[in-house]
């Protein structure tokens, strides 16, 4: 099979032009020509009067060895790497031992049901409930129901990207193609088929949910166990090799291999892993506010004409300002046609984030702003520091908001000019429980706050309307990546605990559904690996 990639087409083109197109680039009949298949479908926007379609397409063509003698110099026209997914073994029948997979997120979902596929038969521990009931907790939290601390949008089956936008890609290395694997288990889930193909798949929260279901009954299927409303309270270690844990339903399990994918909100473990000694570095993370603005602004400036057509859907962005103050605010987590959602998951403490459904068709297009921060400048002196300053910040929101989990917001004209807002313009709030109309200027650190006041204007000249008086910024936006690093060698396992394998987003090794699917793969790789060696 050839791969050709770079083949460019206009945004209305028929299935014959994409036909003709190959014939065009490699010289040949249409006789010669087998089956096609599209394996990327990106466009290119940057002139919105004349958006382009780019397509890498794998196909079938007779004489292929000639064909790719004749392109020996093309980068655009190889032969198809094989991208499927090959195990690296599987379990004998009498097992030792079974391994453990602590949080049920993307990364331990896909951890455990690797080890599930290849024979494993994983426990499972999930400090939270099962999809359905945390759903009902956290939409409860919404309607303005009290917050359960360990059912909410960080905490329960699914993680931390269940109530998300459902964005499928990640800027990671993947030299291995653990990404294909991920997506076409959630295809077998559920998910659309074009996830495989198109350049920016998403799938929004309510397919997720069924999704996360599906896969929960393939684990449990293939001899794997999952225990919901089970937290792991302790670890236990001897001449550093883990031995065991304890849960919270007063359990103690023996345990030689645990992949510890608890995600960035699970500070009370991360604490505990601290005081057993376990390796943990602070690491860089961002701050800074959820920004509101109306989609069809957002559509009109990336696609002009083209807004609204239904290959293109809702418009996204992705921007970066290097502030005078040294300080770096970009956009992240960007949700088309989407809400904002309250994100909390410990009392007293307001957490925004973003989610939206498979079709994108809220008013509201928003994404965290957000300015990065170091730990030897902004939060020094301890691992844990950066947990202590992201609590301190939403406390404050809290306060702000009112007490009660209102979120405190301003709009961008009045945060511009230092001004508390008091009314609503055109741009409704989407987040729920409500907001609180405020000055923001407080909320965040000075650095932060003047290097988001001089981001929203430069940003304004990529999008025109960015700036604009009556659009929303709601705070605070906290949880962008982990604060910590729980260090692990080549071998995947704590550099300090052989037997424990940190992984995901909370031990810094991904960010992102995607990332934290493949990080999960990886790790569960390395498990096996290790078991089947024990074994033998
Ligand atoms: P998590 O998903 O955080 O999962 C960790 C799990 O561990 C949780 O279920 C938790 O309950 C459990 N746990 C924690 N401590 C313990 C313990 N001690 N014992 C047992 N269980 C424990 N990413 C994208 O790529 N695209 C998006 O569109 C997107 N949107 C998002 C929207 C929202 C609202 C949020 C909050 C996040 C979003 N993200 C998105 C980020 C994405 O969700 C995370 O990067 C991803 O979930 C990380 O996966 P993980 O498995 O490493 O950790």
């Amino acid at each position: 099979m050839l791969r050709l990639t770079d083949i460019k087409l206009p945004l209305d083109h028929q299935d014959t032009d994409l036909t003709q197109a190959i014939l065009d680039k490699l010289g040949c009949s249409a006789a010669q020509l087998g089956p096609v298949s599209v394996f990327k479908r990106g466009f290119d926007a940057r002139n919105k009067f004349d958006i382009q379609l780019i397509y890498t397409l794998d196909i079938e063509v007779d004489d292929q060895q000639a064909l790719l003698a004749k392109f020996d110099n093309d980068p655009h026209v190889r032969l198809a790497p094989d991208t499927r997914y090959k195990f690296v073994g599987h379990a004998p029948e009498a097992l030792n031992e079974r391994p453990v997979v602590i949080g049920l997120g993307p990364c331990g979902l896909f951890a455990g049901l690797l080890l599930a596929q290849m024979g494993f038969k994983p426990i499972i521990l999930e400090r939270g409930k099962e999809v359905r009931e945390r759903t009902k907790d956290t939409f409860g939290f919404w309607r303005k129901k009290p917050l359960n601390t360990e059912s909410n949008v960080q905490f329960g089956e699914g993680g931390a990207g269940t109530f998300s936008d459902g964005k499928l890609y990640s800027q990671v290395k993947d030299r291995k193609h653990y990404g294909r694997k991920v997506l076409s288990e959630f295809v077998d889930a559920g998910a659309p088929d074009e996830i495989m193909y198109v350049s920016k798949p998403h799938i929004g929260t309510f397919k997720l949910v069924a999704m996360v279901e599906r896969m929960r009954a393939q684990i449990i299927e293939l001899g794997g166990e999952i225990r919901f409303s089970t937290r792991v309270d302790n670890v236990h270690i001897e001449n550093g090799q883990l031995t065991g844990l304890s849960l919270s339903t007063g359990e103690h399990l023996p345990c030689r291999h645990a992949v510890l994918a608890v995600g960035h909100s699970a500070r009370d473990t991360f604490k505990m892993l601290y005081e057993r000694n376990v390796y943990i570095e602070a690491k860089p993370f961002s701050v800074g506010f959820r920004i509101e603005h109306e989609q069809s602004m957002i559509d009109e400036c990336r696609f002009g004409p083209n807004a609204g057509h239904p290959i293109l859907g809702a418009a996204d962005y992705k921007l970066v300002h290097h502030c005078k103050n040294g300080r770096a605010v970009y956009s992240f987590c960007m949700c088309p046609g989407g809400t904002v959602v309250a994100a909390a998951s410990e009392e007293g403490r307001v957490v925004t984030n973003g989610m939206s459904q498979y079709s994108r068709h809220e008013r509201n297009a928003n994404s965290a702003i957000v300015v990065g921060i170091e730990p030897e400048k902004d939060f020094p002196g301890h691992p844990l520091a950066g947990i202590d300053l992201q609590r301190k910040l939403e406390e404050q929101a809290y306060a702000l908001g009112g007490s009660n989990y209102d979120a405190p917001a301003q709009l961008i004209g009045d945060f511009l000019t230092g001004k508390a807002s008091s009314e609503l313009g055109e741009v409704k709030p989407s987040y729920t429980p409500g907001v609180k109309l405020t000055d923001l200027s407080n909320v965040l650190p000075d650095y932060a706050i003047s290097a988001i006041r001089e981001a929203i204007p430069a940003f304004d000249k990529q999008i025109k309307g960015f700036a604009k008086a009556d659009g929303l910024l709601t705070g605070v936006e906290t949880r962008t990546s982990s604060p910590i690093s729980i260090k692990r060698g080549a071998d995947f396992q704590s550099v300090n605990v052989n037997g424990l394998y940190p992984a995901g987003e909370g031990a810094g090794y991904a960010g992102g559904i995607l990332s934290a699917g493949i990080d999960g793969i990886k790790v569960a790789e390395a498990v096996a690996l290790s078991l089947l060696g024990d074994n033998k």
